[in-house]
């Protein structure tokens, strides 16, 4: 509990830039502020930020374990944590006994702390001997995990916030970035303000608060983005802007990606044609590119959420590859994460086809590591389900168990009624949330009460590896409790007490710690991934801890304590030596050849919807939903049209109209913002069941995922749009 007049410091838990938060609370009252003193934010909020302190209140939280019973009983009946963790672990062990481990999953998500996390990706993959394991995060960078592994050796992402400041040119695509990451933005902004010189490029179909800040604006047609990088690629070879000695000493499989983007975007004419934009608006982004040595690509959703998410992370890196514009300040590609601790989850393995600490779970060595530390009795050996495949195998019944933790998938995945379908179906159903009514705990079986923001305790990391803490300054509620302890329940039910017998999440994030060093100096790769200087903190210490960007650990490998870390003095410049973390330490270029989206436009459904977020609100709006501030913002939702689609549509700027896909319908009202290109429509992702009937974006999107990070196509769907 805060003490009055002294503020608790503590981190956003919306985006993933990881804002610095302090929290003074006097009795009823509570004040949020900006921290002055993180290095991220130095005490600016956006207004999601400021707001925070509206969404504390008791309406709608789930305080008590519930239990639905008898079996396929209509209402949630109160019990007590013994009697519904006694259900769980009965139920999941029965389910393991009778049908194996992969008849049992998780589905968790970027709001976890990396505590929690660690404890469910252990208890899975090390205890029940599974990789069911997936997060919501699978929906937002996966794409960018993947890219990051087949160019880098490891998810590395070698910028930091400092790096846009520096840079010279900021190119940002697929990002409405002062909407979704406001603070960073702003941070561009200065900079650019204090530099005139600095060149802001936007690649984005549709015109948003982002492109304000723009000297530059491509709107390239939704899912061509690595034609677009394809034809830098080649348009840089072609003018010899290419780093060489980089590109031999430090690289491979140059050849075979050029000519791949050779033959598919060879000129600027063919790339202004694919990417429908005017060749002169190619031209000056490539001539501009080509002269700017401190350039910086960032990305998000508008790149990693398509069927070619990872093609288009390549087809970036690789250009930064060529130019050797990485490992240096001011230079490199960039992912921004989206959610606060997508990061985290990264470092803890949270999804379905990695292992902790960096590790791999297809490296029988690395399995061996892992299992031998946590001591457990088994180790997944083969990627489990990633998260549209997950509820497809409920839906099949393969999977008659699944425990949901921390996010919405009836309302956030795509194809939402097939999770709706899927979850009525599935024999048992958990859910640990914060909120008792989601569309989601509506199917719970048994639904724990979560610790949410301000209660919770643990540690976060943003978009540039920048670990912070979220501490807690309120009591838990009724009886919420923390979803790494409900998950260590489970294990010690099943016997293994000693493997999870925490105190805490300082105890937790020290075997964490440990586990990034474990084995790390004798591999021929050591992993960059390396927290050996957060080792053995005491508990003091990891109150303390002030935010650090990892490793925290001297490029020499010299452990350094937390003390001597201060956030600023310490900045890992990843890759300045050149070596990757490849077997042959060298980085490798993608061959991308381009593909399109999944599903083409037809006469039924002539427009191509995307969606994403608006700046007041937050996922499904289970927090940001109470703050009557951020709801006026915009109150409904909508969905935009270019005016001539709507008129062809036989809609009005006001009126209300039904979206409709192969897939599902919502009604929404029609705006005509004059921000979208022709034959596209965008709906925001936010609005549900509890705060309009039943708009769930995620019931219009079309279940196709990217063949190799799994991640859906969230930006491209036929859709239709009708008078209501
Ligand atoms: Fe929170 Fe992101 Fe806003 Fe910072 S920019 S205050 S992390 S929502």
């Amino acid at each position: 509990m805060s003490e009055a007049g002294r503020p608790v410091k503590t981190t956003c838990p919306y985006c993933g830039t990881g804002c610095g938060v302090d929290v003074l609370v006097r009795g009823d009252a509570t004040e949020v502020s900006g921290d002055a003193t993180h290095p991220t934010n130095a005490g600016k909020l956006c207004v999601k930020g400021a707001a925070l302190g509206e969404t504390l209140v008791p309406e709608g939280r789930a305080l008590h374990p519930m239990l639905r019973e008898p079996a396929g009983g209509r209402e949630l009946q109160r019990v007590s944590w013994d009697t519904a963790l006694d259900v769980v672990a009965r139920e999941f062990r029965r389910i393991i006994r009778e049908d194996g481990p992969q008849a049992v999953a998780w589905y968790v998500s970027g709001q976890l702390l990396t505590e929690d996390y660690y404890v469910a990706n252990k208890l899975v993959k090390g205890f029940v001997g599974s990789a069911n394991i997936d997060t919501n995060s699978r929906l937002c960078m996966s794409s960018a995990v993947a890219g990051h592994k087949r160019a880098f050796g490891e998810d590395i992402v070698p910028v930091s916030y400092e790096d846009l400041e520096d840079a010279d040119l900021v190119v940002l695509v697929g990002s409405n970035t002062a909407w979704c990451h406001p603070i960073l933005y702003q941070r561009i902004v200065k900079a650019k303000a204090a530099r005139p010189q600095m060149k802001v490029v936007v690649v984005d179909p549709r015109r948003t608060a982002t492109t304000d800040a723009a000297d530059l604006h491509l709107p390239v047609r939704a899912g061509t983005d690595v034609w677009l990088f394809n034809g830098l690629l080649s348009f840089l070879y072609q003018h010899g802007v290419v780093d060489t000695h980089f590109v031999d000493a430090h690289t491979r499989g140059f050849d075979r990606a050029l000519a791949v983007a050779d033959n598919t975007a060879g000129s600027v004419r063919a790339v202004a044609r694919q990417c429908g934009v005017d060749e002169s608006l190619i031209a000056e982004f490539y001539r501009l590119f080509a002269r700017t040595a401190k350039t910086i690509t960032a990305f998000s959703m508008g790149v990693n959420q398509s069927s070619a998410g990872t093609d288009k992370v390549n087809s970036i890196i690789n250009c930064h590859l060529l130019t050797g514009r990485i490992g240096k300040p001011g230079a490199g590609p960039f992912s921004i994460t989206g959610q606060p601790n997508a990061m985290g989850g990264r470092e803890v393995g949270g999804l379905a086809n990695m292992l902790a600490a960096h590790m791999d779970l297809e490296n029988a060595r690395h399995r061996q590591l892992v299992q031998t530390f946590w001591d457990s009795p088994c180790i997944a050996e083969r990627p489990g389900l990633k998260a549209v495949e997950l509820f497809e195998a409920i839906e099949a019944g393969r999977v008659k168990a699944v425990w949901i933790m921390a996010t919405n998938p009836v309302v956030s995945l795509p194809d939402a009624d097939q999770v709706k379908r899927a979850l009525a179906k599935c024999e048992f159903v958990v859910v640990s949330d914060v909120m008792h009514k989601t569309d989601t705990t509506a199917y719970a079986h048994v639904l724990l009460p979560a610790l949410a923001w301000g209660e919770k305790d643990g540690t976060v990391t943003n978009s540039e590896r920048r670990i912070s803490r979220q501490r807690a300054f309120l009591p838990a509620p009724g009886e919420a409790r923390p979803d790494w302890w409900a998950l260590a329940e489970i294990g010690r039910r099943w016997g293994f007490t000693d493997a999870f017998a925490y105190d805490g999440p300082g105890q937790i994030f020290d075997e964490h710690a440990r586990l990034t060093t474990f084995g790390n100096a004798d591999d021929e790769v050591p992993r960059y991934l390396n927290l050996s200087g957060l080792v053995g903190m005491s508990a003091g210490d990891y109150d303390a801890l002030a935010p650090v960007r990892w490793p925290v650990s001297g490029q020499d490998g010299s452990d350094q304590r937390p003390d001597a870390v201060s956030a600023d003095a310490f900045m890992p410049r990843v890759f300045s030596d050149g070596r990757f973390y490849t077997a042959d330490r060298k980085a490798r270029f993608v061959a991308t050849p381009p593909r399109l989206p999944m599903h083409a436009r037809d006469e039924d459904f002539p427009l191509a919807l995307n969606t994403g977020r608006v700046r007041d609100h937050w996922h499904t709006m289970t927090r940001t939903g109470l703050s009557p501030r951020l709801a006026a913002h915009i109150d409904e939702p909508y969905v935009d049209l270019h005016p001539q689609d709507a008129l062809l549509s036989g809609v009005r700027e006001g009126g209300l109209a039904r979206v409709s896909t192969r897939w599902g319908s919502l009604v929404a009202r029609v705006r005509t913002s004059g921000e979208l290109p022709r034959r596209t429509a965008f709906v925001p992702i936010h609005w549900n069941a509890q705060y309009a009937s039943d708009a769930r974006v995620g019931s219009l999107v079309n279940p196709v995922v990217d063949p190799v990070s799994g991640e859906p196509e969230f930006k491209h769907t036929p859709a239709r749009v009708e008078d209501f």
